[in-house]
């Protein structure tokens, strides 16, 4: 059965030479860097869970491809029902890891580019969906994880790829061979890059006629010539070099290990190049990605605010103010948007329609709504947990005060609230909100699968407001002999 165990994992992260750098320093291997290890152990909790049999449904997926068991991480969506099990099984590693497990980005865009394969197809007589398909096997057999690289440096933001002085500011190819081409730029914010086999690059923005040369969609291997990472840094993260209870999450890491990653000339072979200078579909293509993945927080940040939630509820009985009947509201406060989002996530998935390949495609208003309720409900889950938890959480003393023997007790004895916890929990507790209420996390939440704005043009490209005029023009002013009026099936179509 392809599915990797976490010890598989992680032993093929070490055989590859990734060429990556962390602090400004080269690493002889990621799996031996304190800073990437968190995230490596995040993912590899990805790989755990699909073994365990009460995890089976949401973890494991029956491949359309070959009929067995694989990694729901690599299985092309083929229902409604697989669409919320997706969510499902994000609330799921949320709640297990409390942070970001990194794997979604290189699913939706696994997805993304199996659709616009079978479009260009069609519309081009191309075969790009057939070497999408003998690609996905190979990722299908080797329970693979794979990066979605999306977002390009975009240089001049007024400008556009073909406008801009350095052409490198968006992913291009710059020389096409009878058997590949050559590509160089650069991505941003990798989720997880830093720890993937594979990086599938994808253009990050609609495409004109004359911009055909970044026009590509491929897969690269992470240790392939010429590909190298630099690790971004996170709110505290050297943090996790101190150890005792100043970490916060101390097996896993805060947020997805996010890096950039550079494409110095790589030669990509034709047998991994799924779209190359199709400019028209390339809107469609990323508006798949971003629809998928923006109704994936509604179930990832949903397992996320599970944990602070519960990390809040307890430090309230730290502080003994757990009977406090305003504390319990705020509580019922925090849950009420997180349920909200995950609904809305389910929802999205419900109502899951079909596109021309037979892969299944989220409900797009949902989606979008998920998203943009996360880019406030995280904030104010937050917001809440800070209220909650008190001006501690931005005084607390560290692990080395604890230990001192001169202060150390003077520390426990004055941060001492309810005498059946001790002040190591209190902190400990403490740090993780830190952790999930601080910069890394609350940016993630506003601009992770497109900042705020991208949300709200698709959302009133959807909205079909010229229907809801008529609706209440009927509603108001007309007669009981006009036909109903109902609004149109949305679909994920790139709205400009
Ligand atoms: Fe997955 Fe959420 Fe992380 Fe995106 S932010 S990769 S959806 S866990």
């Amino acid at each position: 059965m392809p599915l990797k165990t976490p010890e598989e994992y992680v032993q093929s992260l070490r055989d590859m030479p990734i060429r990556a750098y962390v602090g400004g320093e080269r690493v002889a291997s990621i799996v031996d860097s304190p800073l990437i290890a968190p995230h490596i152990n995040t993912v590899a909790k990805t790989y755990e869970l699909a073994h365990l049999p009460e995890h089976r449904d949401v973890m494991t997926a029956e491949s359309h491809l070959t009929g067995e068991r694989i990694h729901r991480y690599t299985h092309i969506f083929q229902s409604a029902d697989d669409l919320v099990k997706k969510i499902q099984m994000l609330r799921l590693l949320g709640q297990t890891t409390g942070t970001c497990f990194q794997r979604c980005v290189g699913l939706d865009a696994l997805n993304a580019s199996y659709a616009i394969s079978y479009e260009v197809d069609e519309a081009h007589g191309t075969d790009y969906h057939q070497r999408f398909r003998a690609y996905l096997a190979m990722v299908q057999e080797q329970d693979l994880m794979l990066a979605g690289a999306m977002t390009d440096p975009k240089g001049h933001r007024a400008r556009r790829p073909s406008e801009q002085d350095d052409p490198d500011a968006f992913v291009h190819v710059v020389e096409r061979r009878p058997d590949g081409v050559v590509i160089r730029g650069a991505k941003l914010h990798n989720t997880g890059g830093i720890n993937s086999h594979e990086v599938l690059v994808l253009p990050g923005t609609g495409l004109i006629p004359g911009e055909e040369d970044y026009a590509i969609a491929c897969a690269v291997p992470a240790d392939a010539d010429g590909v190298t990472f630099i690790f971004g840094r996170q709110s505290n993260d050297s943090r996790k070099l101190e150890g005792g209870c100043d970490i916060g999450n101390p097996r896993f890491g805060v947020v997805g290990g996010e890096a950039m990653v550079v494409f110095e000339d790589v030669f990509v072979p034709t047998q991994r190049i799924f779209l190359n200078g199709e400019t028209e579909h390339v809107g469609t293509l990323v508006n798949y990605f971003a629809t998928w993945h923006r109704a994936n927080y509604g179930g990832c940040k949903g397992g996320n605010a599970d944990v602070l939630i519960g990390a809040t509820a307890k430090m309230t009985r730290v502080l003994g103010t757990d009977r406090n009947a305003v504390v319990k509201d705020k509580l019922v406060e925090m849950i009420h948007m997180n349920e909200t989002t995950y609904a809305s996530a389910i929802g999205a998935s419900a109502m899951g329609y079909a596109l021309p390949c037979g892969s299944f495609m989220v409900e797009p208003m949902m989606a979008n709504t998920v998203k943009q309720n996360i880019t406030r409900n995280v904030y104010q889950i937050g917001r809440l947990s800070h209220d909650l938890a008190g001006g501690f959480l931005a005084t607390m003393p560290d692990e080395k005060a604890l230990d001192n023997p001169e202060i150390g007790d003077l520390v426990r004895k004055y941060h001492t609230a309810n005498p059946d916890y001790d002040v190591d929990e209190r902190i400990r507790l403490g740090r993780y909100i830190e952790n999930m209420t601080s910069v890394t996390t609350l940016v993630e939440a506003m601009h992770g699968a497109g900042s705020p704005q991208a949300q709200r043009i698709v959302m009133l490209g959807q909205a079909a407001i010229e229907e809801k005029i008529a609706m209440a023009d009927e509603v108001i002013n007309g007669t009981d002999d006009v036909p109903g009026l109902p609004l149109p099936r949305r679909t994920a179509e790139v709205v400009d």
